[in-house]
């Protein structure tokens, strides 16, 4: 007896084979994996629930399962990642946008008039200045990032996602022309993970680019930058929002009012683990 393959059959087979594998999330990668393959969306894969794949679609199906239990991020596999309810393309040039991001924009948002200026540095696929620009369509955001293969990708996003970014390559700060533009708010998601903690990481985020993630001995090599050098690129009142490790919850605030800030706090992700560090400078005395 011949038995066919639907989809449905197929994608609880796959959900098994994943966490035999210890693929973290089975079900949702088979069925990001699926989707893929079948060049449709996931709710399509329950319409069509009963559906027999042909050769070539099952063919495609198996080399993305291969390549996923051998590692591969899913977000490289399909080619994209949503983040902030926007699709996003990636692939191993940058780092695949994590839903913990968004922490940092919900932050920022608040702090950019209609009107405003805002700065991304690090910005990778460009999802944080790309979604910056888009909900503050008066706004101007410039973003920049050391990898001129990161900025191909976030070019190709603002591109596809119409929006309207200027894409500056250069090392944090030094990338913007001087005397140096004043911002409302400076976003930052740069390397953070100590070294020390590379070997530890999980597999898939080892094959995301080192650039993207390692952030030095005690992970604050950017960061540490970034708070310093911040303050003279903000206008008065403004913010600095910055990603970090869960062993910065002291060091980093502490640098940022060394650097001169009136406050800095750090905020915890939604896992409970502090994650991001908001600075605000002191409004201008008059
Ligand atoms: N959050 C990432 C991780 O979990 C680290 C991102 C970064 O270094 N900017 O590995």
């Amino acid at each position: 007896m011949k038995e066919s393959w639907t989809t449905l059959k197929l994608v609880a087979w796959t959900q098994g084979y994943f966490a035999r594998a210890g693929v973290a999330s089975p079900r949702l990668d088979a069925e990001l994996l699926l989707a893929h393959a079948l060049s449709c969306d996931r709710v399509r894969l329950y319409l069509d629930f009963d559906k027999p794949l042909g050769a070539a679609e099952l063919a495609a199906f198996r080399e993305l399962v291969r390549r996923r239990v051998e590692g591969e991020p899913v977000a490289y596999l399909t080619g994209a990642k949503e983040f902030h309810g926007r699709r996003f393309r990636v692939d191993a040039r940058v780092l695949v946008p994590r839903p913990e991001t968004e922490l940092l924009l919900e932050a920022a948002l608040p702090a950019l008039p209609e009107g405003g200026a805002a700065l991304d540095l690090c910005t990778g696929s460009g999802a944080l200045a790309l979604t910056l620009a888009l909900e503050r369509p008066g706004a101007r955001v410039t973003a920049t990032d050391l990898s001129a293969e990161a900025l191909e990708v976030a070019a190709a996003n603002a591109a596809a996602l119409g929006a309207k970014v200027e894409l500056l390559r250069g090392d944090l700060l030094g990338a913007l022309p001087s005397p140096p533009p004043r911002f409302d708010v400076i976003v930052a998601n740069p390397p953070y993970v100590p070294s020390g903690e590379w070997e530890g990481l999980p597999r898939e985020v080892r094959r995301e680019p080192r650039l993207a993630l390692d952030g030095g001995p005690d992970g604050l090599r950017l960061l540490s930058r970034i708070a310093a050098e911040a303050p003279r690129f903000l206008r008065p009142g403004g913010l600095l929002v910055a990603e970090m490790h869960e062993s910065h919850l002291e060091a980093l605030p502490r640098l940022c009012r060394e650097a001169g800030f009136a406050s800095a706090e750090a905020r915890r992700d939604l896992a409970g683990l502090p994650r991001l560090v908001v600075a605000r400078l002191g409004a201008a005395a008059d």
